[in-house]
């Protein structure tokens, strides 16, 4: 028997649809293409995603929640609805229950706005909660002992530290440096190392192929890179390694490190001899970034564990509080 009941990951970079009883049934880019004049919705998701650097003067991709705040309150709507929309969840059930994750650094304001715009789809109830927590149950913590469990969520637009006990948050914080930054990092980097332009997504997908935060000797990568050459104006291609871009992200990679450092400073000596037993785990896309785990125990002296799927375990983490609503604090 099919229930009522759906979780949304609502990400920065991904949306990502649980149906209880079937799993993540949805997982796309947060994004929406608008023709800026008439304000038409193009395309949403995958397909708006792929528009992103590509599109003419009058077409528009935006990430409306691109850093952890909602930056266009109509057009997340937009992409709710259409996703929700997507997955065939109204055909087959009149009034689903909806739990949401949403940023942890979100305002009142925002919180009601997500509310409203799930409310409208056609929710009967919508409980909402944070990220870092619902990260935590999906890795499969047991947040509900009063026994502390760190978590770093890395996305696309924030990094969330938090350290959890009797299903709540104990100190936390977030921080606006994430696989974005990584990317503009990267981009920065070969325009003024290399003088070559490159997009976004060619940044991105650097990150993904030869990415690193702490190079390990023996797999030092290389890549060639295509984009616009700043001083002909016209297209070239470099060769780039994965030590350039451990330098790239030095700086961003030493401010998630320099966080994790302050909730771990701010922790009860109780809770911090609880984490140095059980380590910190590490969810979201961003974790996927190789050497953040060696670089984090080398740091902190705390073992690091990856996620086994860091990024769906908010996802997952949905279906677990839609099996359990009394652990939702309706933020
Ligand atoms: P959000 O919760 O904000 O939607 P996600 O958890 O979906 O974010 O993570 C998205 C981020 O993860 C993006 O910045 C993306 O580039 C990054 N990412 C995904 N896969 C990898 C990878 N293999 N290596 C490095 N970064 C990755
Ligand atoms: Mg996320």
């Amino acid at each position: 028997m099919f229930s009522k009941d759906i979780g949304i990951d609502l990400g920065t970079a991904n949306i990502l649809i649980f149906i209880k009883g079937q799993g993540i049934v949805l997982n796309e880019p947060s994004v929406v293409a608008i023709d800026a004049d008439s304000k038409k919705v193009l395309a949403v998701g995958v397909e708006a995603h792929q528009m992103l650097g590509r599109t003419p003067n009058k077409v528009r991709a935006i990430r409306p929640l691109r850093d952890g705040v909602i930056a266009d309150f109509e057009i997340t709507e937009i992409l709710l609805n259409h996703l929700i929309k997507k997955t065939n969840v109204k055909k087959m059930f009149s009034k689903p229950r909806i739990v949401i994750c949403c940023p942890s650094n979100i305002t009142e304001v925002e919180k009601n706005a997500i509310k409203e715009a799930a409310e409208r789809t056609g929710a009967k109830k919508v409980f909402l909660d944070i990220e870092p927590k619902v990260a935590a149950l999906g890795a499969g913590m047991d947040i509900s002992k009063p026994s502390a469990n760190m978590v770093i969520d890395i996305g696309g637009g924030t990094t969330d530290i938090a350290v959890l006990s009797l299903g709540g948050i104990v100190t936390s914080l977030s921080m606006k440096i994430a696989g974005d930054t990584f990317d503009n990092d990267i981009l920065k980097y070969i325009k003024n190392k290399h003088k070559l332009l490159i997009g976004e997504k060619t940044a991105e997908d650097i990150k993904k192929t030869i990415g690193s935060v702490y190079v390990d000797s023996k797999k030092e990568e290389k890549m060639e890179v295509k984009g616009r050459d700043l001083t002909t104006g016209l297209p070239n291609m470099i060769t780039i390694t994965s030590k350039e871009i451990e330098e790239a992200l030095k700086d961003s990679v030493n401010k998630i490190v320099g966080g994790t450092k302050t909730v771990l400073e701010d922790t009860s000596p109780e809770l911090a001899a609880d984490i140095v037993n059980k380590g910190i785990i590490l969810t979201g896309g961003g974790s996927l970034i190789d050497g953040l785990d060696r670089l984090l125990e080398k740091e902190l002296k705390v073992p690091i564990y990856i996620a086994e799927n860091p990024l769906t375990c908010v996802a997952e983490g949905t279906g677990i509080l839609l099996d359990n609503l009394y652990l939702i604090e309706g933020i």
